[in-house]
């Protein structure tokens, strides 16, 4: 049932899932009227990121159904408030995970508002007002300033659209890592995907060389042609494994399924870290051998901060850095979210949210 909470008197219409069925059914709810510090956002699109179906199937045993899900959403700006001056109605806009933080902490007041305590997100978070708060999957969106970007005006809205999630979520690992501004380093993306081919296009636009390590072979033409990765190993195939040992200066693990980091590590040189932003529901194996005999570190990463975001979308404003997508209709949501679920897809599902495509 939709929330009631004062202020809330907007009716909105979205997709929502309701159980742990894997699906998303149309949902009407109400979202807060534009406050004060507030933006109204006309949602275009919205990318499908795997975190969304761990939400939906409640992976994490943290969903809070219904959950409306969506946290790569780009739109126009149709209202402001009062409060808010670095923006106006008709900018061209992007929301990621984020919606609200205590900004108090260490954490908020030096721009790392993503390591915040008690951080709430775009979806399946709890806002200031005590609402609950439904993500992108929907028409429109009301938002914090505080948690807006702007998309540069070169970058295409549907294209953009995964950069709020999966870009920031690989792009902070990577200058967290000094790996903006020290080309020629030897890198490493475990997993082809949604956050794994930003990444790739990353390390290329850096200056790196970059190798994916893959479950799937028949992603090789396409990472080495299409995303133009320089090496391909096959992480089930143990010559290949066995060759790429003590190669690698850095790895970006993104899977989303349980796996042991064992294998991988050994493919870093002495000294050499593997940051994981992959959140799979059951805990990754940590063998220590691999660990103490490279002297290699194991860190996290999520997503990034604000003005991290911004800096990351101009980024790719400035080298046309955008996702490979397949664009969805919403009435083609579920089909897009099963062929997730079967690593089927190259490389984000996007949801064309406002379908502004002309009718036969
Ligand atoms: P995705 O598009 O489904 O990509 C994940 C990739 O992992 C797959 O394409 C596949 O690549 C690989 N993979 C799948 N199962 C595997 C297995 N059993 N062993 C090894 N590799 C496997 O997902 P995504 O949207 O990129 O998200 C990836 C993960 O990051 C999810 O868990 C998501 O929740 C998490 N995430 C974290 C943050 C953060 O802030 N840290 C932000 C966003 C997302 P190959 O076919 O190449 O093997
Ligand atoms: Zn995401």
């Amino acid at each position: 049932m939709a929330q009631t909470t004062p202020n809330h008197t907007q009716t909105v219409t979205g997709w929502a899932a309701h159980e742990q069925s894997g699906k998303v059914t149309p949902y009407t709810f109400k979202r807060r009227e534009n406050g004060i510090n507030d933006i109204t956002i006309e949602v275009l699109y919205c990318g499908i990121c795997h975190t969304d179906l761990h939400y939906i199937n409640n992976d994490w045993g943290i969903t809070m159904y219904p959950v409306v899900p969506g946290h790569e959403i780009t739109g126009v700006v149709t209202k402001i408030g009062s409060n808010v001056k670095n923006f106006i109605v008709g900018d061209k806009v992007g929301v990621g995970c984020p919606a609200a933080s205590c900004l108090e902490c260490e954490f908020c007041t030096t721009d790392r508002e993503n390591y915040c305590d008690q951080i709430q997100f775009t979806y399946n978070g709890i806002f200031w007002d005590g609402s609950i708060t439904y993500g992108g999957y929907s028409t429109m969106l009301v938002a914090d300033h505080r948690y807006v970007v702007k998309v540069p005006e070169n970058l295409p809205m549907d294209a953009a659209a995964p950069l709020l999630c999966a870009g920031i979520t690989v792009y902070s690992p990577f200058k967290d890592s000094g790996l903006l501004d020290s080309p020629g380093k030897k890198i490493g993306v475990i997993g082809l995907g949604g956050l794994g081919h930003v990444a790739v296009k990353f390390g290329k636009a850096f200056g790196h060389h970059v190798t994916v390590i893959s479950t799937s072979p028949l992603k090789e033409k396409e990472a080495r042609d299409r995303l133009g990765a320089h090496d391909f190993i096959v992480s089930t195939n143990p010559q290949q494994m066995k060759a790429g040992k003590r190669t690698l200066d850095f790895i970006l693990d993104t899977v989303s399924a349980h796996h042991s980091l064992g294998p991988y590590l050994e493919l870093l040189k002495v000294e050499g870290t593997l940051s994981i932003v992959g959140a799979p529901d059951k805990p990754i194996d940590l063998p220590s051998f691999p660990l103490i005999f490279g002297k290699r570190s194991v860190k996290g990463s999520m997503t990034g901060s604000i003005k991290e975001t911004q800096e990351m979308m101009d980024v790719c404003g400035k080298y046309n850095i955008t996702c490979d997508i397949e664009l969805v209709k919403t009435d083609k949501i579920n089909e897009a979210l099963l062929r997730l679920s079967k690593n089927d897809v190259r490389y984000r599902f996007v949801i064309d949210v406002a379908d502004k495509s002309p009718r036969l």
